[in-house]
């Protein structure tokens, strides 16, 4: 039996982290609320498609070696569906602590209304999002993120191109390729930035999770049995528009090359969705390893702000196992906090196992896909680095010799680089280290870009025809 409670907890995200704490909430006597944007539950990994789509691609042709996993969250989810107050396709769009210590939370709902939701408590499990180092020409029609690129295949069941190149690095890199060529494309080549030695050098750290190794191990040998070119250690340096098709031309040190493709996917790695965490004052701290900002947590998952809870990819991209860990983590720690239930020790014992191993392949990760500093240093001055704006790295550079170097922040107010729809959650991280290699600063000298609502694009009302 759940008890109803006047002044609720909020799982926001209702991925494997927010589902997991959800499920722990529930366990302890709780109704939560989830909130999420998407319609299904699932998260990015466990996306599904619409039910129209469902019969097209049953869970093994999308989700391949998770399908098991997906499926068991989604029976699980089932069993726990009646005691949560479930809102799919709502949006949060701005968090803030209110009198009492309570959260405002501002929300746009399915029908396009927006409320305001009251909570004692808040488990962020927003997850993650591409992470896309511009090229020129990156902004061209028939270039995709990665994450878009599969988001269109497991949700639209339908694919960016016949013959699409992927470019930049990270384990998605090798994935989405690999679901495009089982789907039925022939994609035209795999740019990897990250050469084959780094890969072999970070080797002993992923041996952490040999599984995971392994299986993406096999999806490149496979890419190569099929036929694609995998050309490693090359960063993508243009995309050109050639006839109906595109053309990416790519470098290796001295050699080079292109490719003719109908589309491109691109991304290196994934970057954390933490801007509602920033809005509610969670402090952040720059990882050289990842390169990134990152949301600070004990090792429960608490957030130095009484009340919030940070789980899952949204604090570090350690994968989909240990964002349910993470979230079932997060939930206890917040029970604890109000004196509901406590964590077994066994249990939290293999918890932490499983964050702790995570973490170890992650670092990994980190090491055999690091962003190649020439990326950035090399970024020719056409390239749009803040695509809503229209900002080019020329544009930037500019400014920085102008006004010299200070904060992102200041870059912003003088470029509008991260002033757009996107609130710099595309460009942001591209413009701070192009400030710092341009001034010749350390990598966190520039700092974070300041969250600000509404988080994502917001689309304005549209009043019925006739209205006045
Ligand atoms: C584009 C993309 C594709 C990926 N594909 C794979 C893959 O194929 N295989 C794999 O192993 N890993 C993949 N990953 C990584 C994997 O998805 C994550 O490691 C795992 O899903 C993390 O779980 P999570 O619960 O932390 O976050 P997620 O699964 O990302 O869930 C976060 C949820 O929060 C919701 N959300 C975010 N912000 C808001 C907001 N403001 N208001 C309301 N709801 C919000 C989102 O809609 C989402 O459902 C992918 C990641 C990304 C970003």
């Amino acid at each position: 039996m759940t008890r109803p409670d006047p002044l609720p907890a909020a799982v926001i995200g209702a991925g494997p982290a927010g589902l997991r704490a959800a499920q722990r909430l529930v366990a302890a006597g709780l109704r939560p609320i989830l909130l999420d944007e998407a319609a299904e539950p699932g998260g990015q990994i466990y996306r599904r498609p619409p039910p129209a789509l469902a019969a097209l691609r049953g869970p093994a042709a999308l989700y391949g070696a998770d399908a098991g996993r997906a499926l068991a969250l989604a029976r699980m989810f089932e069993t726990i569906r009646g005691h949560v107050d479930y809102r799919p396709q709502t949006l949060v769009w701005n968090a803030a602590r209110v009198a009492g210590g309570a959260f405002l939370l501002q929300l746009r709902g399915a029908d396009g209304v927006d409320a305001d939701l009251r909570v004692r408590a808040v488990v962020l499990a927003t997850g993650a999002m591409d992470r896309v180092v511009p090229v020129p020409g990156w902004t061209r029609p028939g270039v995709f993120s990665l994450g878009g690129a599969q988001v269109i295949l497991k949700a639209q069941a339908h694919l960016i191109g016949r013959r699409p190149v992927f470019a930049g690095s990270g384990p998605l890199l090798y994935l989405v390729a690999w679901q495009y060529a089982k789907a039925g494309a022939r994609p035209a080549a795999v740019i990897d930035a990250a050469s084959l030695g780094a890969k072999m050098r970070a080797a002993p750290a992923m041996l952490a999770r040999p599984r995971l190794l392994l299986r993406g191990a096999r999806m490149a040998l496979d890419l190569r049995r099929m036929g694609v070119p995998v050309i490693e250690g090359a960063l993508a340096e243009r995309i050109e528009q050639r006839g109906d098709g595109l053309v990416l031309h790519w470098r290796a040190g001295s050699r080079s090359g292109l490719v003719d493709c109908d589309a491109v996917g691109m991304g290196h790695g994934l970057k954390p969705e933490r801007q509602l965490a920033d809005l509610l004052g969670c402090p952040v701290v720059f990882d050289p390893r990842s390169g990134q900002w990152h949301s600070t947590t004990d090792a429960a998952g608490r957030s130095p702000v009484s009340g919030v809870y940070l789980a899952g990819d949204m604090v570090r991209i350690n994968g989909a196992h240990c964002a349910e860990a993470a979230g079932e983590m997060a939930a206890g720690a917040l029970l604890r906090d109000l004196g509901l239930a406590r964590v077994s020790a066994p249990r939290r014992a293999l918890l932490r196992l499983a964050l702790a191993r995570a973490a170890t392949f992650r670092r990994g990760l980190e090491q055999a896909f690091a962003l190649p500093p020439a990326a950035i240093r090399d970024m020719p001055d056409d390239t749009i680095v803040c695509r809503c704006e229209g900002v080019s790295a020329g544009d930037l550079r500019r400014a920085i010799d102008l006004w010299g170097p200070a904060d992102l922040n200041r870059l912003k107010a003088v470029t509008r680089c991260g002033m757009g729809r996107c609130q710099g959650r595309l460009c942001g991280a591209t413009a701070g280290a192009l400030m710092a290699a341009e001034a010749g600063l350390p990598p966190d000298a520039p700092g974070p870009l300041r969250g600000q609502a509404p988080v994502k694009p917001l689309p304005l009302p549209i009043f019925p025809k006739g209205a006045a």
